[in-house]
């Protein structure tokens, strides 16, 4: 028996110039458009307990991460930074640069920007208002512009279906190097064609949690996975933001079905290796999701090349939402590729394969990593001196009110674009 479609959705082709990409959304799978979510309990806990970045907020394990990464991969990741962090400065000061041309006084620019963002190459653009309750707290002074333009580049579908390896890697950092360089074109567009402002929100310096705004854009939902799933790529994008004062008229939030979708498909929770998405969504910080458990997946992350198994394992992001939703109607509810070794299998280097329904183990000492920041780290690891030896001299306090103090002068600048 089929199921009942409810609505069709139209979105622009995966490029530019591309026919409109229908998605049948079934009766089914009906929950609401874009997440669902306690709007107060938001407020609450952006005024109370703002969020911060994990740049700052989990720097002790972004800095182990390099202690452990296979040689080949560091070597390339110290190459991509050192090729990424002119953008990233670029970034960083792009709201103050002024425009060069006179606006066109009444004319609204949202779908100047669009056509401009497409022609560049983002396979999503939307427009929503820049959410400030999803601002980070060492972000909230920097953040100059009302309108939010969302911006996702989808990566290499190829190089990620061979995750988690080097190759993937490559097209992971490769996408946000060449997302950064369009976006100052974008940029440059909107001040110098169009007479606006515009601040480049980089995806290796993020100003706040994007999903959200991406959502209400209408370009997705929030899938088990934590991930924005899209309707051409699901998750294999990278995801970065422009602001600006310019007129702009929002899109509006859909319902995919995605929620009810997750719910039933479960392939992600399934495979990850390291045991790190629940199956039950939870209410966090006033908003309804499935909540990944960060210290079981940095490991796993961290020694097999990104991982991303959440990522590779997602239908959405292997066969796209058309034809995913179209077998869950024709078939009466059956996941797209479930339980076959051609949506569900992988490879970790050291383990070997693991077909549907196996799962590699890993030891207790595994999931030991540094935790919070590069100063809690450092007292921790001080504290624990202390403990261990009983006493402690002169040269080891002077140590560490030395390393206390470089962290101190690195400020709060760290970057990292996992
Ligand atoms: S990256 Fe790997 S370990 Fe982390 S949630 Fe995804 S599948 Fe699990
Ligand atoms: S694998 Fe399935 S459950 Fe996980 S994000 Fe993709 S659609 Fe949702």
């Amino acid at each position: 028996m089929l199921k009942e479609v409810h609505h069709v959705v139209s979105r622009p082709g995966r490029v530019h110039e591309d026919p409109e990409y229908d998605i049948a959304v079934p009766d089914a799978l009906l929950t609401e458009p874009g997440i669902r979510q306690d709007l107060e309990d938001v407020s609450f806990y952006s005024r109370v307990y703002p969020l911060e970045t994990q740049n700052i907020e989990k720097a002790a394990d972004r800095e182990w991460v390099w202690t452990v990464y296979e040689p080949d991969l560091r070597e390339y990741r110290l190459k991509h930074d050192e090729i990424n962090e002119p953008l990233v400065q670029a970034a960083s000061t792009s709201g103050d640069l002024q425009p060069t041309t006179a606006p066109v006084p009444g004319a609204d620019i949202t779908e100047a920007i669009r056509i401009k963002a497409r022609e560049l190459g983002f396979g999503e653009v939307g427009f929503t208002k820049y959410n400030r309750k999803y601002t980070y707290a060492s972000k909230k002074g920097w953040v100059k512009y009302e309108h939010a333009i969302c911006l996702a580049l989808e990566q290499d579908y190829r190089q990620t279906q061979t995750i988690p390896s080097l190759e993937a890697e490559f097209t992971h950092f490769g996408t946000y190097e060449d997302e950064g360089a369009l976006a100052i074109d974008l940029a440059a567009f909107i001040r110098d064609e169009l007479g606006y402002h515009a601040q480049i929100h980089s995806p290796n310096d993020n100003s706040a949690v994007y999903i959200p705004m991406f959502v209400a854009a209408g370009l997705g939902q929030l899938g088990a996975n934590g991930q924005l799933l899209s309707p051409h790529f699901g998750s294999r994008a990278r995801l970065m933001i422009v602001t600006t004062d310019g007129p702009i008229t929002y899109d509006q939030p859909i319902d995919y079905g995605i929620h009810q979708f997750c719910q039933e498909c479960q392939v992600c929770v399934n495979r990850c290796p390291g045991r790190a998405l629940v199956k039950e969504k939870v209410v966090w910080r006033g908003v309804e999701k499935n909540k990944l458990i960060y210290d079981r997946c940095r490991p796993v992350m961290a020694r097999y090349e990104g991982c991303a198994v959440c990522m590779l394992t997602c239908p959405i992001q292997r066969y796209g939402m058309k034809p995913v939703m179209q077998h869950y109607i024709d078939t009466d509810g059956e996941i797209l590729g479930k339980g076959t070794d051609n949506l569900e299998g992988y490879t970790l280097r050291d383990k070997g394969y693991f077909g549907p329904g196996k799962l590699p183990k890993f030891d207790r000492p595994f999931f030991d990593i540094p935790h919070g920041t590069k100063e809690d780290y450092l007292f921790e690891k001080f504290k624990e001196k202390l403990e261990n030896s009983g006493e402690t001299t002169t040269e080891e306090v002077m140590d560490f009110a030395v390393d206390l103090k470089k962290i101190l002068a690195e400020g709060k600048t760290t970057r990292g674009d996992e």
